[in-house]
């Protein structure tokens, strides 16, 4: 029998959609068996996982790593640090950096970066402009990036063009096109005509002026340009029962459309805006109670294929201006799989749909090769949580750099306590003991 570098052992892991009492063989990075310890080849070393459940690798399609020209935000070392602690083993990072990432030079640049820093696994989208088309055909990225609607002036016939042409490129290229649904040309008159009246609005204004209808009409807008060109698109974090009912319907057709949801759009509510501050201002923003429940029931239904941070860290200073001047955007690299993991404690859903969101589907998504499962000649990436684990959610003991969240003070149970990436035990008892983050392969 072959011989392993090491065996996990005494766990309880996550196999073929189940969670079973067996043992991981390792062997240069690779999971070369899964099987009862007796089956278990020799091993120079045993990992002890005696109480803890093992879940493949947790990717996160939708990170802000920052870097550049905003390192006092976040960088590849602090946003990798939070991932690796939030039992993240794999992060897709977004192209709206500074400076921006629109040209396959910009791109390689950023991924040096990223090389040097990171300590989990890695890929970087490009993102679409009105004029980068020939850009977005570089094999470089993991996908490409579509905020739709994000310049103006323009007219809206001229705009679909843009974007259907962006599509046309993505089939051609063979990469999935994220879409940031929002209309920006109806928030940007409701932006304009409140500030206009000159007052301080109050935080919660925000989810008045990105409204759901904005929302939908982008989605449907994207679902519309996906059809007639057959691109693969993925809506980002959507948050209304308007969107979920034009994707339900998507699908329905057949279509190549998949979705995220945020924790902060399923955790959190309009309910939850502080008075005072601007602390909890996002794109698209918080919804009210009906749209965060319709949110859980496509969750359960199936119709959500994933979760993703929308991790988009800004320190405090920054937060703390005025409605006009805070910039949008919540950490969340440390609280998503604790928050899922709580919610299954609560019996909201099963283990084995939170593998599916958070594991499964975002490696089939943007076909993510090895990734997503625990199975032989996967990589041996493993998230090792203490599922029954109860703790208290503290911003300024996270590795991220803004050194706050949105959930601070919250109770949950469940949590990530050591994370293992293609066999290197990268976070350990509350600290990064290492790890060197490598692209991702696709499909
Ligand atoms: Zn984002």
């Amino acid at each position: 029998m072959a011989k392993a570098d090491f065996n996990v052992q005494g766990g309880r892991i996550f196999y073929k959609g189940e969670l079973i009492e067996a043992g991981i063989a390792v062997q240069d990075g690779k999971i070369i068996k899964v099987a009862k310890s007796a089956s278990l080849p020799t091993a120079g070393e045993t990992v002890n996982a005696k109480g803890l459940v093992i879940l493949p690798g947790v990717i996160d399609v939708h990170v802000h790593v920052r870097d550049m020209s905003q390192k006092t935000k976040e960088d590849w070392t602090t946003a990798s640090h939070a991932a690796a602690a939030g039992g993240i083993t794999t992060i897709l990072a977004m192209p709206n950096t500074s400076p921006p990432i629109t040209t396959a030079r910009a791109l390689k640049q950023y991924k040096t970066i990223a090389r040097k820093k990171s300590v989990v696994d890695y890929g970087v989208f490009i993102g679409a402009t009105e004029t980068n088309t020939r850009e977005l055909t570089t094999s470089e990225s993991c996908g490409i990036k579509l905020a739709m609607g994000s310049t103006t002036g323009n007219l809206l016939v001229e705009k679909t063009e843009k974007m259907r042409s962006i599509l046309e490129t993505s089939v051609k290229a063979g990469k999935t096109v994220v879409v940031h649904a929002e209309d920006e040309e109806m928030i940007k008159k409701r932006f304009l005509a409140l500030k206009k009246r000159g007052r301080e609005p109050p935080p919660k204004i925000h989810s008045v002026i990105r409204d759901p209808e904005a929302a939908r009409i982008a989605v449907s807008r994207a679902i519309r340009l996906s059809k007639q060109t057959n691109a693969k698109i993925h809506i980002a974090h959507v948050s209304t029962r308007g969107e979920l009912i034009e994707i339900v319907n998507a699908k329905k057709d057949g279509l190549l459309v998949s979705c995220e949801v945020t924790p902060h759009h399923l955790f959190l509510s309009e309910k939850d805006y502080d008075a005072k501050s601007h602390k909890l201002k996002v794109n698209p923003p918080l919804r009210s109670r009906s749209d965060v429940s319709a949110a859980w029931g496509a969750l359960l239904e199936g119709i959500i294929d994933c979760v993703a941070t929308d991790h988009a860290p800004h320190v405090l200073e920054d937060k703390e201006q005025d409605y006009w001047s805070s910039p949008s955007g919540l950490p969340g690299l440390e609280t998503m799989l604790p928050l899922m993991l709580d919610s299954v404690n609560k019996s909201m859903l099963s283990l084995a749909h939170v593998a599916d969101l958070v594991c499964t589907n975002p490696a089939k998504i943007f076909r993510l090769k090895n990734k997503g499962k625990i199975m032989e000649g996967f990589d041996a990436d493993l998230t090792f949580v203490d599922l029954k684990r109860e703790w208290k959610i503290r911003g300024d003991e996270f590795k991220t750099r803004c050194g706050w969240t949105p959930f601070e003070g919250r109770i949950v149970s469940g949590k990530p306590v050591k994370t293992m990436i293609r066999g290197a035990i990268v976070f350990e008892d509350g600290d990064v003991v290492g790890g060197r983050g490598r692209e991702v392969q696709f499909k």
